[in-house]
């Protein structure tokens, strides 16, 4: 162990706890959205000058280090990180109870520093691989969500992020005003609260708030009370946890709600969905945002600063791209394109073309964001790219490991993709992480997002791509219902959100109609459009960046939670 560096004066007044973190491409702290959204947070806390610190597991071993076989099989395997080169480990420990045996915590810092403001704002990164731990316990903070691993260690890792998380930072002198819970992963500090202030519920709640980012009932983790009891013995007793709960178990998001002053959810439509769901509580809505310039390409990032003043520091300021010039944006997009193609090609050995029209889509091959859906009736798209115009489509995303149905999705796309070979040039990229989706949403000619409604609490990939002039073709779903401007900052799929609901509607029927509104999107709109009308085109990418630019980034996100959340 080297060094303290925190001192009693550690400011750190809004504490955000996440599970998961993409701060930069080499920590591979982050399975998705939920952590690329944190790492983005944090940055704006940073830009801000938000007193703010982050706490979350060190997942020294990665998420999923993805390879593909010929058939698209998924292996899937640990994703480890250099952390000493990263990270400074911090003379620090407490212990957690779980089992009734003491498990050992330390940490490591490393620094968020704003390139606009200086300012820093620490992650603190929890280490449960501490000689004296058994072997379980030192595996506690190994590898994110533990894939292979059942509910007990679920529990153990968020006993570790939201009890640990709270002793460490009380260690290194952090003076917390509010705590953060990003997702119910983080719950358990509300245990630890309430030791602390005697069972005062109202006092908790006073320093707690909460977002949550699952649409579907069965997405909020909930455990057993059977298993909370065997392994839960401090900082209170299980069944001082009952009243914030239900009967069927420990709903983490309960956990949270009943213990927050305020709660939200990232998109209006995700809003609708929550309080649907948890009726008793008042659920808010800030949208998510990208961290600007983070997710900006070098083309697009001289195009602004040529014609936007401020933008970097002021991303309000987009407001003013109706003035960038077609010419200078076409140039941009195809630099970059260009850029993208052969970052591709290289990669897999392909043969994509960047004058052939690109259709981009990439996120995790989770079953509900259907990655498949274009291949739904490939004589229908076989005609269209024979008929209408050349198209390629790119593709990336890992399933979460051991997950059938998500591993089968890239298994179909790799065969589909074969039978259309000799039309549609199609790349699976391997290893999707934060540089792959950065090149991606920098350069494709649109941006493909199909999820089933109302599955999507947000989505964040279609605005990296937004910010770089590139529109989208999505199900109006997530933050896709408040950013889509039919004809002018992209395209639809299917219907409007009020027009159906999975209620009416069976899974089959609702992707065989939304197969078709792609399809149709595609052959009357979507190929005549980049082809034969490239002034409408680019006019697209105009309104784009000047509807959606000033909206869906971090600083706007951010300042929404300083005002509406953090002064309750
Ligand atoms: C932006 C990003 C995401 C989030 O994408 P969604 O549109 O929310 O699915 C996930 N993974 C990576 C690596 C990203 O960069």
């Amino acid at each position: 162990m080297n060094t303290p560096t925190a001192t009693s004066e550690e400011p750190g007044r809004i504490a955000y706890y996440t599970m998961e973190i993409g701060i930069q491409n080499d920590l591979h702290t982050y399975s998705g959205g939920l952590g690329v959204l944190a790492g983005d947070t944090i940055r704006s806390f940073a830009d801000l000058g938000v007193e703010g610190v982050c706490v979350t597991p060190l997942n020294e071993e990665g998420y999923c280090k993805q390879t593909l076989e010929e058939d698209g099989s998924q292996i899937s395997d640990a994703d480890p990180w250099p952390v000493e080169e990263y990270a400074e480990p911090l003379d620090v420990e407490v212990t957690v109870e779980i089992y009734g045996r003491d498990v050992r915590v330390t940490a490591w810092r490393y620094d968020v520093v704003s390139e606009q403001s200086g300012e820093t704002v620490p992650v603190i990164f929890l280490d449960t691989d501490v000689e004296g731990n058994d072997d379980d316990a030192r595996r506690y903070t190994k590898r994110l969500y533990a894939p292979g691993h059942g509910d007990d260690f679920t529990l153990a890792q968020e006993l570790v992020l939201g009890v640990g998380g709270t002793r460490i930072l009380d260690e290194l002198g952090y003076d917390v005003d509010t705590y953060h819970m990003n997702e119910g992963h983080a719950a358990f500090l509300t245990a630890e609260l309430l030791a602390r202030n005697d069972m005062d519920e109202a006092a908790v709640r006073e320093q707690c708030v909460f977002t949550t980012h699952t649409p579907v009932e069965a997405g909020h983790d909930e455990f057993d009370w059977g298993l909370v009891e065997e392994m839960v013995t401090d900082p209170v007793a299980p069944d001082d946890l009952r009243p914030f709960s239900h009967d069927a178990g420990l709903n983490m998001s309960l956990l949270a709600l009943n213990l927050s002053s305020y709660a939200n959810s990232v998109a209006k439509k995700h809003q609708e969905v929550s309080q649907n769901m948890f009726p008793k509580f008042e659920i808010d809505a800030i949208t998510n945002g990208v961290h600007v310039p983070h997710w900006i390409g070098d083309a697009f990032g001289d195009l602004y600063d040529e014609h936007i003043t401020g933008w970097r520091s002021n991303p309000y300021k987009f407001k003013h791209a109706t003035v960038l010039p077609s010419e200078g944006l076409w140039d941009a997009h195809q630099a970059q394109k260009r850029e993208t193609i052969e970052f591709i090609n290289e990669r897999e050995g392909s043969d994509l073309d960047p004058e052939t029209l690109t259709i981009g889509f990439a996120r995790r091959a989770a079953p509900y964001k259907r990655a498949n859906l274009i291949f739904y009736n490939n004589d229908r798209l076989r005609h269209i790219a024979e008929n209408v115009g050349d198209i390629q489509l790119v593709f990336a995303g890992k399933a979460f490991p051991g997950d059938e149905n998500g591993e089968q999705k890239i298994r179909d796309i790799f065969h589909n993709a074969w039978q259309l070979n000799d039309v549609i040039e199609t790349q699976y990229v391997e290893d999707y992480d934060m540089e792959v989706g950065a090149k991606l949403t920098e350069g494709v000619d649109v941006w493909l997002n199909n999820p089933r409604r109302p599955l999507e609490a947000c989505g964040t990939s279609g605005m990296k791509a937004a910010y770089n002039g590139i529109p989208q073709l999505g199900t109006l779903d997530g933050w896709w219902v408040e950013g889509h401007i039919e004809g002018e900052t992209g395209w639809k799929i299917g219907p409007d959100p009020e027009e159906s609901t999975p209620d009416q509607t069976t899974d089959e029927e609702e992707t065989r109609q939304d197969a078709m509104a792609l399809y149709n999107q595609l052959e009357n709109e979507v190929i005549p459009t980049y082809y034969d009308d490239r002034e409408r085109w680019i006019k697209m990418m105009r309104q784009t960046i000047a509807f959606n630019g000033p909206y869906y980034h971090t600083r706007r996100m951010v300042r929404e939670y300083l005002l509406d959340a953090y002064t309750n």
